[in-house]
């Protein structure tokens, strides 16, 4: 039996509020929102993330990204727009149904990521290219 949450939303069974929809792709307002109009976009065909989503099927999820980005610049004259996916439970994937957030970002909005960085590792960039030879 599947339990997925956002399978449930795109059979219907569980509530959502739709942005856009076609035959692949459905979009719909994350419920705990970072931001107004903080969406996310997914396959309607179950894939865990993006270890496991056929290339063809990522295309049309991603080109709905693009459209939902578009939809909010030219109806909301949104300019600012973050795009996270997150793939696996150490990359903080919660929902294991792949989806991207389409997050609308403004100054001041207190939302601003921040990465640790390493500058030492570029010392090693040879080494890690060498690897994936
Ligand atoms: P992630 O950490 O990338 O897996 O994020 C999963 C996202 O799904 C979170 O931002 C949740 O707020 C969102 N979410 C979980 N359940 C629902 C739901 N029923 N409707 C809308 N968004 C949801
Ligand atoms: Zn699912």
């Amino acid at each position: 039996m599947n339990t997925c949450i956002f399978c449930k939303i795109v059979k219907g069974e569980a509530n959502s509020w739709k942005i856009y929809e076609n035959e692949d792709v459905y979009a719909f307002l994350d419920i705990h929102p970072a931001a107004r109009y903080h969406t996310l976009v997914i396959p309607k065909k179950h894939y865990t993330n993006i270890f496991d989503i056929p290339e063809k099927e990522l295309q049309a999820v991603i080109a709905a990204v693009k459209k939902v980005s578009k939809l909010y610049e030219e109806k909301l004259g949104i300019k600012n727009i973050q795009i996270i996916s997150n793939s696996g439970a150490e990359a903080q994937q919660e929902v294991f149904h792949l989806h991207f957030h389409i997050v609308p970002r403004k100054r001041g909005d207190g939302q601003n990521l921040r990465w640790v960085t390493h500058s030492e590792w570029v010392n090693d960039f040879d080494n890690m290219i060498e690897k994936i030879q």
